[in-house]
């Protein structure tokens, strides 16, 4: 047994807050639980948009009977134990709330194991009433089947959007975590179609053909640099290709989507006086450092952090996209028929490309609630 319940005093010091929203939210909390139980492989099939089921099956280190059960206890998680733990996550969920506030609105179905033995461990929660585990034949890992979202929840229900908003949503958010993660291989499934299909791929170049295609990288320029255990890495856009707000910027820490000031700032000194005003390039930035260096802990959907040296990360960034800019200045620019730059250069890009790209960088916009004070799109 491996999931313990977290005592009172750790409780109170976990940001807490609802978690779901909507499908993307409990798909977001089971492909998270996916990644951290170390899966290679993690399938993804929705119907409806995720509002009639959900189904995330993976092939990680799974679940012994009674963690099956533990695992719908709330603040019920094998990824903490103490304070100090606390204070160095080095997982995607540590909350311990994410299977019992989904349990709580909706029918799931567990199913796991823990050895290829072909024998796991079945449990149904229903509205919050745990049934009673029985034995099944599975294979190793986990998956878990969420029905009947806000069944008995009407008020909720309602809020929910159309089919394909929801998919969508869903959609950026498996672009998002295939981004992130480029050795383990994603699948999306809808109503029965194949929606993505990212087998795993040793270089994160080759993942971000996957997801966006190849044209992609040709309007934007690769950025690697470090200060000591702070490491970044991403793609800037080409001082020729910009556009009319920051929806199109994305920071992750630690393989984390964030939102964040002290980063945005630096992406908007970074290009002052490069690009025309009220223009905003497009990044994709990846900055990673030790666990003790960020909090992860100050929010309930875990989309926001605090830096322990913000200064530090804010001039890694902006340091290394000046440099870059500086090395690289003559370019073939990506001119209209006119000589001047389009008014959107981004529209040179083909159709296809587009929407998956403006999609991938919509989701930040609905997934993560606005932080008070930050720069909003097109500001
Ligand atoms: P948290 O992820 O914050 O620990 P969850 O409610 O999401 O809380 O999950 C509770 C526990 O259930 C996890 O700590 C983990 O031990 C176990 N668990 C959940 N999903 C999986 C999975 N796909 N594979 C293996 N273990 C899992
Ligand atoms: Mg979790």
């Amino acid at each position: 047994m491996r999931i313990q319940t977290l005592p009172e005093n750790l409780v109170a010091r976990i940001a807490a807050g609802e978690v779901v929203e909507r499908p993307v939210s409990i798909v977001k909390e089971l492909v998270e639980n996916s990644l951290d139980a170390r899966s290679r492989r993690i399938v993804v099939e929705v119907e409806s948009g995720g509002k009639k089921a959900i189904r995330v099956t993976d092939d990680g280190h799974g679940m012994e009977a009674a963690d099956v059960q533990a695992a719908f206890q709330r603040h019920a998680t094998s990824k903490i134990r103490d304070l100090e733990d606390l204070m160095e996550i080095s997982t995607m969920g540590f909350r311990g709330e994410a299977l019992p506030s989904i349990a709580a609105v909706s029918r799931v179905r567990m199913r796991s194991a823990t050895s290829p033995s072909g024998i796991g461990s079945l449990l149904l929660v229903e509205h919050g009433v745990i049934g009673k585990i029985s034995e099944v034949s599975a294979s190793q890992g986990t998956g878990v089947e969420v029905t009947g979202l806000f069944e008995k929840i009407p008020v909720r229900k309602k809020f929910l959007r159309s089919v394909p908003t929801e998919l969508a949503h869903i959609t950026n958010l498996l672009h998002r975590f295939a981004l992130v993660r480029p050795e383990t291989s994603f699948r999306l499934v809808s109503d029965g179609k194949p929606i993505l299909e990212a087998p795993g791929v040793p270089r994160f170049r080759d993942r971000v053909r996957q997801v966006f295609g190849d044209r992609f990288l040709d309007v934007m320029i690769p950025l690697k640099v470090e200060d000591g255990e702070l490491r970044l890495h991403g793609f800037v856009s080409r001082p020729d290709s910009h556009h009319s707000s920051r929806t199109r910027q994305s920071f992750f820490v630690n393989h984390r989507l964030i939102r964040d000031r002290t980063l945005s700032h630096a992406i908007q000194e970074a290009y002052e006086r490069i690009l025309p005003a009220r223009r905003f390039p497009a990044v994709l930035i990846f900055l990673d450092m030790p666990p003790a260096e960020v909090d992860v802990n100050i929010h309930p959907a875990k989309t926001e952090v605090r830096f322990r040296d913000p200064s530090r990360c804010h001039d890694l960034l902006f340091n290394g996209i000046r440099d870059l800019l500086a090395a690289i200045k003559p370019f073939a620019p990506l001119l209209g028929s006119s000589g001047r730059p389009e008014p959107d250069s981004f529209t040179k890009v083909p159709d296809r490309l587009r929407e998956a790209t403006e999609g991938f960088f919509q989701i930040r916009e609905s997934l993560l609630p606005e932080t008070a004070g930050a720069p909003g799109p097109g500001r």
